[in-house]
């Protein structure tokens, strides 16, 4: 599993502390109204899935949420037992392994769920389903005006059990009358299907941003990924909670030399030494995740103070400008995103210095190194 070698220093730690204290924070919103259901997708945003859940299911998970069947086969082959609901839609010839797995899916279409009725008929069992309604996202679901429709056809399957409806928000973080707007066109469904002797055990529409800042969302099943790793949404949410962040990136100096006034640095000549100054050489690059638009912009934490990349990232290595920074030595650790001393550099920091979101950054860095040591204090 070791991508890049045992033998290079360059490693990702995750804090399974921080990730119980984020989820006791995230039940502490969200009361004893609703259950949680941990998404736990694309390897954890890049934390690792396997360890990441084992310890949600100590802390007190109800449901996991992943993106594929592969996923969630994973998770019931490391000893997962808890329910855990595909979000994403699968192709009908699949339906089987839902069934065999135990697993719930989401649903948008007759035709899956007639799949998923035949193949838990013929197994003498019973396929669980949550449905997806659209009410604004417009990638899956099946629009609110015709859901009702659709769950009657469903509900008249033998074999299929709807436990739960639920619906995403594409913008929580940016328009508020959007995402109210939301809740009531699904509150309003929830309503109708009351009136037509419907009850459905779970319903939820909060991912993140819903369980931070929109109470209206709870429901009774909230939907965090991105806060249980201790990363806000958005800036103006931090003083609301307070998040733990469970990721951090290290390094360690690999070599040191000093650049004389006017030389250049790393690939296209783009950072020029003012002054005589030293760079470090890092044993980390783009192929890390550490992404190449962050070249001349992001800065380490190193001997407790902050120091900027000089000159592009290269596929795996990069260089910091020492700036008079006074004896670094080879081995010397580097962080590229946790703290040092009194000073941190979040993901947020550097998604923000890249022009993208904290999730994309997670989900690189953490794909791009196996090399994971987890922590529990
Ligand atoms: C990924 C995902 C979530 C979690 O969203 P965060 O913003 O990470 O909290 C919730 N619901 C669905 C359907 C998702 O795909």
């Amino acid at each position: 599993m070791q991508n890049k070698g045992l033998f290079r220093p360059t490693w990702v730690e995750i804090d399974l502390a921080a990730l119980e204290h984020n989820f006791k924070q995230i039940k502490k919103l969200v009361g004893n109204k609703a259950k949680v259901l941990c998404v736990v997708k694309a390897d954890a945003y890049g934390h690792g899935m396997v360890e990441v859940s084992k310890k949600l299911v100590k802390c007190g998970a109800d449901y996991f949420g992943v993106a594929s069947i592969d996923e969630a086969i994973k998770l019931r082959k490391s000893g997962i037992k808890l329910p855990i609901l595909i979000l994403e839609l699968i192709p009908d010839e699949h339906a089987g392994s839902i069934v065999d797995y135990n697993l719930t899916q989401g649903i948008s279409t007759e035709k899956l769920a007639q799949s998923l009725n035949n193949y838990a008929r013929k197994k003498g069992k019973i396929a669980k389903v949550h449905i997806k309604i659209d009410t604004g996202m417009g990638r899956l679901g099946v629009w609110h005006e015709g859901a009702l429709e659709l769950v009657k056809k469903i509900k008249k399957l033998k074999n299929i059990k709807i436990e739960g409806i639920y619906t995403h928000f594409p913008c929580a973080d940016t328009d508020r009358f959007f995402t109210n707007h939301q809740v009531r066109n699904f509150d309003t469904l929830i309503k109708r299907l009351n009136k037509n002797n419907i009850d459905i055990p779970f319903r939820h529409c909060a991912n993140s941003v819903g369980v931070i800042d929109y109470k209206c969302s709870h429901l009774n099943l909230v939907r965090p990924g991105l806060m249980l790793y201790g990363i806000y949404p958005k800036e103006n949410l931090r003083p609301k909670i307070e998040l733990q962040p469970v990721m951090s990136f290290k390094t360690k100096v690999l070599f040191t030399k000093k650049i004389p006034q006017g030389r250049t640095v790393s690939y296209g000549r783009t950072y020029i030494a003012r002054r005589p100054t030293s760079i470090a050489t890092l044993p980390v690059g783009y192929s890390d995740g550490y992404l190449r638009v962050l070249s001349n912009k992001a800065e380490v934490l190193i001997k407790g103070a902050r120091r900027k990349i000089a000159g592009r990232i290269c596929m795996d290595q990069s260089m910091v400008d020492l700036n008079n920074l006074k004896n670094v030595s080879i081995g010397d650790e580097v962080v590229l995103v946790g703290k040092q001393g009194k000073e941190k550099i979040t993901l947020e920091e550097l998604a923000s210095l890249a022009g993208t979101i904290s999730y994309e950054l997670a989900c690189s860095i953490g794909k791009n190194n196996s090399n994971r040591l987890f922590k529990n204090t």
